[in-house]
């Protein structure tokens, strides 16, 4: 495995050519001539970065979703000392959770979006909106699109990207094409405002979703989804199917409580199909090929399995061997395993924790304590995440299951498995309620409070 290589002119200047070429979460190729051309512009990358001097030991984190927003946040909160920058690509936080809810007129994207200014000016730490291309461990620098960071310690928190390879969707533009026409909404933003523009848009026909196999985002979310398309189909009374591909033997999680929405609320509309393992997808002719059958659609919103962001492995850090291409880091603290200064949370990490926003929230705040800790030379004692995650399974008024659940490191098998667990399956309009006040007080600990 390639560890901690030196972050070269040469690397840099590759990674540079291929993000600044196109910053989304698809591979974007540059031309020899492109890459000719920006030569100049990416040797100008090569100066350091218009930021504030740091006024005491500087750490970086990379990513403002839910666990480096909460990061930034508590590292101020743990050691008012440390002088914290967060840097995201995006101008903007919109948030997953809740998404669903959104995409049917169940709140507003107000209640969604946030600054990143209000984050930063509220919890004193700085912000800069930048892609960040890699980093050298030796010279403790962090490179970015608008020039490179000094760092004391650094935190990535990257995020996840699509595999559309284990759909076997493997050449690259027919991966750009699938995204660009039926995106997943686990990524960006633009999807979700695609996704909803389509389900509203949609009259008669297939639409077809399908869930992932592997630790993918969210677990109960594609149902959810599913959920909340059929009762905007529904409230249309329109002719038409929900086809639901689940590439895993049975539902994930609530099962009971999702089994009782699609018979008894879209029971007309859902069709849900289990172990139905995508093999391919003829993005123009409009079919899912599965290991057994063919499904023509109309529309869909398709959600490959996921990866580690890219950027764990343009830095050089992620385990070829991970399925997922995670980085290995120390089960418990989260630093690379000789690098006590470089840290991986939230849905990049390694520990095989369900990848929720929730559970990227409260890691952050151990990990940041962590950190602090270390500072000044100290240890402490590893508590696990907590995991919370509500379902809307129906509208007007919305209504929401719940489950919460925490970790232990088994001693014998070496693994982390569940805890205690707590799972409300009833679905009601007082869980549809209490999903929004869990959402509004999220937003309000890692913007305003
Ligand atoms: C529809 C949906 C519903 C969900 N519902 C729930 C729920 O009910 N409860 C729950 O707990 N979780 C839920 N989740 C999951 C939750 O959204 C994720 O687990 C959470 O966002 C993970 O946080 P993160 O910080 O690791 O990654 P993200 O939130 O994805 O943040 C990563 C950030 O890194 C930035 N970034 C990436 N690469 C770079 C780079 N090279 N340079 C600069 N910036 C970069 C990205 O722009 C992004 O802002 C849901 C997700 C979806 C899609």
């Amino acid at each position: 495995m390639e560890k901690h290589n030196k972050f070269s002119r040469r690397r840099f200047l590759q990674a540079g050519g291929a993000t600044l070429a196109g910053s989304t979460c698809m591979p974007t190729v540059a031309t020899a001539n492109q890459t000719q051309q920006s030569v100049p512009a990416l040797q100008r990358l090569l100066r350091s970065a218009d930021v504030p001097a740091a006024k005491g030991a500087r750490v970086i984190v990379v990513g403002g979703g839910w666990s480096g927003l909460t990061m930034a946040k508590y590292l101020k909160r743990f050691n008012p000392a440390f002088d914290v920058l967060l840097i995201d690509r995006q101008s903007a936080f919109v948030s997953f959770p809740v998404s669903n809810a959104w995409l049917a007129d169940q709140v507003k994207l107000d209640f969604l979006s946030h600054s990143f200014f209000d984050a930063a000016n509220n919890h004193d730490y700085h912000f800069m909106q930048a892609s960040v291309l890699g980093f050298d461990h030796e010279s403790r620098k962090v490179y970015t699109d608008r020039g490179y960071v000094d760092y004391d310690y650094l935190v990535l928190a990257p995020g996840i990207e699509y595999d559309y390879s284990r759909i076997g969707v493997e050449d690259s533009e027919a991966q750009n094409l699938l995204f660009h026409r039926y995106p997943g909404g686990f990524v960006t933003s633009s999807e979700l405002l695609t996704i909803k523009h389509k389900i509203h848009e949609f009259r008669r026909g297939v639409f077809l979703l399908n869930v992932p196999n592997g630790d993918y985002r969210c677990a109960a979310a594609p149902y959810e989804r599913a959920c909340m398309v059929a009762a905007i189909f529904k409230q249309q009374r329109l002719r038409a199917k929900i086809l639901l591909l689940d590439m895993n033997p049975e539902i994930k999680i609530k099962k009971a409580g999702f089994t009782r929405a699609f018979e008894k609320l879209y029971g007309d509309y859902i069709e849900y199909l289990p172990s139905s393992e995508i093999s391919g997808i003829d993005v123009e002719k409009r079919i899912v090929e599965t290991d057994f059958e063919e499904y023509n659609f109309d529309d869909a919103i398709i959600y490959p399995p996921v990866r580690a962001s890219r950027l764990i492995e343009e830095a050089g850090i992620a385990n070829p061997q991970s399925p997922q291409k995670t980085p290995d880091t120390d089960p418990f603290k989260y630093h690379l395993p000789d690098d006590e200064r470089v840290y991986v949370t939230g849905d990049s990490r390694s520990q095989p924790f369900s990848k929720g926003g929730h559970t990227a929230h409260s890691e952050a705040q151990y990990v940041a304590e962590v950190i602090a800790a270390h500072a000044l030379d100290k240890e402490l004692q590893w508590r696990s995440p907590q995991t919370m995650c509500f379902s809307a399974v129906d509208i007007e008024p919305l209504k929401a299951m719940s489950i919460i659940t925490y970790y232990r490191f088994n001693q014998q098998s070496h693994l982390f498995e569940f805890d205690r667990t707590h799972m409300i399956e009833k679905w009601d309009a007082q869980g549809g309620q209490a999903s929004l006040a869990w959402a509004e007080g999220m937003y309000r600990d890692m913007f305003y409070s």
